[in-house]
């Protein structure tokens, strides 16, 4: 479907703002742009999710969550940052592959299946899109997202 990219994140906002409420991190979102995108509506809702949750999970109160949109000649870029554990750069490299988890134990309890990131590249690579994740240990994590839209 095509949706305009701001409204859809408004949605993904009010989603997730209770989760972060409760465990005291602040959620913000930026989007300027009048850009509509055509997208898997369910599958890309997954995604924001996903990552989301991924923040939300790795972080400690009174930290910050923020995504953003930004618009460039050819792209559009989602990018989702937190202040949260971050990930070691020896792990990095394979936070995408089916099943694989940094540390079980620092995982959340009852936890997740470890596979989160895959279906999330997975999901952008259908959209033509890419996936990159930064990070730095101890001081957070920033996931990538680059669409072509033109
Ligand atoms: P987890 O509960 O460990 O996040 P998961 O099932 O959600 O497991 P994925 O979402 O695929 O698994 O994440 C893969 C690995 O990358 C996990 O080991 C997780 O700890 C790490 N990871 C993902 N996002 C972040 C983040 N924002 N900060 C720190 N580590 C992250
Ligand atoms: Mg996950």
């Amino acid at each position: 479907e095509t949706v305009n990219v701001c409204s859809f994140m408004s949605k993904i906002y009010e989603k997730m703002l209770p989760a972060f409420q409760i465990k005291k991190i602040r959620l913000i979102h930026h989007c300027d742009t009048d850009l509509e995108i055509n997208i898997d509506l369910k599958r890309f809702e997954q995604v924001m999710l996903n990552l989301l949750d991924n923040a939300l999970k790795h972080s400690e109160e009174g930290t910050t969550v923020l995504f953003e949109v930004i618009q460039e000649e050819k792209h559009t870029k989602i990018i989702i940052s937190d202040e949260g554990i971050g990930i070691p750069k020896e792990d990095l490299p394979y936070i995408f592959d089916r099943l694989y988890r940094v540390d079980k134990s620092r995982s959340r309890t009852g936890g997740g299946t470890g596979l989160g990131l895959a279906i999330v590249k997975e999901i952008i690579e259908a959209h033509r899109g890419t996936i990159t994740a930064e990070s730095v240990l101890g001081k957070g994590t920033r996931m990538i997202i680059t669409l072509v839209t033109s």
